[in-house]
């Protein structure tokens, strides 16, 4: 049997999903195909689960600091205890409750949900192993939206007790010695909080620094919280295999100069990045052009084939949720004949590491790189009513702002502290809306809040700050 669409969603992620709801709404006839639960990577694998583990992980870390030693009056008799299957259970609570609401958005806006694994014969028609059976579709469009998986090491393969971000959000029980190869934003925000439930956590990373994405500014309070918290770091070190021992394992690792160390583990997370998921089902029948790993788009995700839309994770850098559902909410009302395109300028980039850090636009030196004449103003926590009452302000936390010296426009805002995710809106609306350093401290901040760092970090690039010396 075949089904005909207006519009045929291929993957049910956050780009998938929002596109297929925009598309009903519109009134576009609408099918969106899922081989696992709808919300994808980010929702079921990926960003709510992590960051629910991360809260958990939070709130026993700060039980047990009280039960070390009494704090702001308050003290616990004995140390918390931790049910991991308890854990996961309120975790997967927050999963499915989630996944049940995208369901019935997607019901509400009038989209049919095929659940199985889509593949193509050619651009414009699959089919699906569905629980019914095979069903063909042939759609006028197509959104491919199928995502990214997880990267594997060659000489660690996922299996046993080396395993990816998706093993380590559902574990069964904790490892005693937990190594991380790779400390991108995945591996670090994993390892902190599987430190903070009281893991031996170490770091492997080839690059002679963690975090690449962001500056060596950004990134030392990270660094010496997992000083503080003991957690090794070996940079500029490659993760070469991993042998039995007698109580576990030993994953053997190199550095620049060659030198070898084995370091006990009883698990190896792999976190070295995602790739982008081309395989197994029938792109290849598309006619569809590449750009190396990824699949080629211009800036309203049109593929060189017609009628064929790609966005989110297939298509490249930065592979983040919210920019799959830009795309995809963008590309359904294109369809739909609205005029959009997609302009990456201002799309934040959040690590919920402890601290967290957040930044949109251009760095200080990637304005310089590009010839551009900089103003930058920072401006600590330590100095911000909100971050000290809410024990925020003493890990070397600040947020920056970079303007141009001619005209003040906003190049770029980042920052590091404890909850300053939240800031991220504001920061990305800023630069979104051309805003100037004026308009920072134009815009009347409430007191007291975090966000009073943001006016005060502009002011202080014009070397007038209030709260601080210039
Ligand atoms: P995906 O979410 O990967 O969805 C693709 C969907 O397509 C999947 O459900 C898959 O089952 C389905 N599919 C694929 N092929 C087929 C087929 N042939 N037939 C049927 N279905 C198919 N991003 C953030 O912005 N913030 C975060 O805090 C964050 N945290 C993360 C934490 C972790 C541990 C991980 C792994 C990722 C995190 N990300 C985060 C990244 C984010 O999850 C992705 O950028 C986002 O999910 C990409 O969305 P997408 O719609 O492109 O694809």
């Amino acid at each position: 049997m075949t089904t005909k669409c207006k519009v045929l969603v291929v993957g049910g992620g956050p780009g998938g999903y929002v596109a297929a709801i925009r598309a009903g709404q519109l009134g576009l006839d609408t099918i969106i195909v899922e081989a696992d639960r709808c919300g994808g990577t980010c929702l079921i694998r990926g960003c709510i689960p992590s960051k629910a583990l991360i809260h958990a992980a939070g709130r026993f870390e700060a039980l047990n600091s009280h039960a070390r030693k009494p704090r702001m009056g308050i003290s616990l008799a004995a140390a918390p205890t931790l049910d991991v299957a308890e854990l996961i259970a309120w975790k997967e609570g927050v999963v499915d409750r989630l996944n049940q609401g995208v369901e019935g958005l997607l019901k509400r806006a009038k989209v049919r949900i095929v659940g199985g694994w889509a593949s193509f014969s050619d651009a414009k028609t699959c089919t699906v192993e569905t629980g019914e059976g095979e069903q063909t579709i042939r759609a006028e469009h197509v959104i491919l939206a199928t995502g990214s998986v997880a990267t594997e090491l060659p000489g660690l393969p996922f299996g046993g007790p080396v395993i990816s971000s998706t093993e380590a959000l559902s574990p069964t029980r904790l490892p005693a010695r937990l190594v991380i190869v790779g400390a991108g934003y995945i591996g670090l925000e994993l390892g902190i909080a599987y430190r903070k439930l009281g893991c031996e956590v170490s770091f492997v990373e080839a690059l002679p620094r963690i975090l690449p994405l962001f500056d060596r500014e950004l990134t030392r309070p990270v660094e010496q919280w997992l000083k503080r918290h003991g957690v090794a770091v070996h940079l500029a070190t490659r993760a070469k295999r991993l042998t039995e021992t007698d109580d576990g394992h030993a994953l053997e690792i190199t550095d620049a100069e060659g030198a070898r160390q084995r370091l006990p583990a009883d698990q190896v997370l792999v976190t070295v990045g995602r790739r982008a998921n081309r395989d197994g089902w029938g792109l290849e029948n598309m006619a569809v052009d590449l750009d190396g790993p990824f699949v080629r788009v211009d800036d309203q995700c049109r593929t060189s084939m017609k009628n064929v839309w790609a966005i989110g994770d297939l298509i490249g850098e930065p592979m983040l949720a919210h920019k799959a559902t830009f795309q995809g909410e963008m590309v359904a009302e294109i369809i739909a004949g609205h005029r959009r395109r997609f302009d990456p300028r201002a799309i934040p980039a959040v690590c919920f590491t402890e601290p967290e850090v957040v930044g949109v636009g251009l760095t200080p030196d990637e304005a310089k790189a590009q010839g551009i004449d900089t103003v930058v103003g920072r401006f600590p926590f330590a100095a911000n009513g909100r971050a000290l009452a809410m024990e925020a302000g003493g890990e070397g936390g600040f947020v920056r702002a970079t303007a141009r010296r001619d005209n003040h426009l906003l190049l770029g805002v980042h920052a590091v502290g404890a909850h300053i995710s939240e800031l991220a809106g504001e920061l990305s609306l800023a630069l979104e809306m051309g805003a100037r350093l004026e308009d920072l401290f134009g815009t009347i901040h409430a007191h007291p809040t975090l966000g009073e760092t943001l006016p005060e970090a502009a002011l202080s690039a014009l070397g007038h700050a209030i709260h601080i010396a210039n």
